[in-house]
């Protein structure tokens, strides 16, 4: 992994997206399992377009950065909390999703994870895989999928983002 700034960060998301490149990022906290420097936040940016990995390390974490590649990434309507209510309604909710509102509503730290079918992190290659995090590792939890699951991912941001900032 090549390490650079946020500034960087920004002007390749930029870049990848207006060139229709194959990208995505993760936000790892010190804790996550996939994070291997211990006690620093870390962004990392993976382009398969290209086969290039980046990483830029701090010790604030990355809240405004990440909403800003996630509204690359899927649009400016993924925190779009008004939406996510009318899609919720349509079918019950995967198990990730109750673990989910488990965990808000027992005040249990938690995050997650889209790991793409071929992204450096996952241990299901080939399956679109939404990773649950809290506590021990024996309490990650995995759901796979064939198709981006977009609804879900944006229900696990909007819930994520109001858990870390009251304001969002
Ligand atoms: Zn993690
Ligand atoms: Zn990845």
């Amino acid at each position: 992994m090549e390490k650079i700034t946020v500034n960087q960060a920004r002007q390749k998301a930029r870049s990848w997206r207006s060139k229709g490149e194959n990208w995505h990022f993760h936000v790892l906290f010190p804790d996550c399992a996939f994070n291997t420097a211990h006690n620093q936040f870390a962004l990392v940016l993976e382009n398969q377009t290209v086969g290039h990995t980046f990483v830029v390390y701090n010790n604030n974490g990355f809240a405004k950065i990440s909403q800003e590649l996630l509204k690359m990434r899927y649009g400016e309507n993924i925190l779009n909390a008004a939406q996510v209510s009318m899609t919720r309604t349509e079918k019950s909710p995967k198990p990730i999703l109750e673990r989910c509102e488990t965990l808000v509503r027992d005040s249990i730290p938690w995050h997650h994870h889209l790991l793409f079918p071929a992204c450096i992190f996952n241990s299901h290659p080939g399956k679109w895989n939404l990773v649950l995090e809290s506590g021990e590792a024996s309490q990650t939890m995995n759901e796979l999928y064939d198709e981006e699951p977009l609804d879900d991912l944006q229900q696990l941001e909007i819930a994520y983002f109001k858990e870390i900032d009251p304001t969002f």
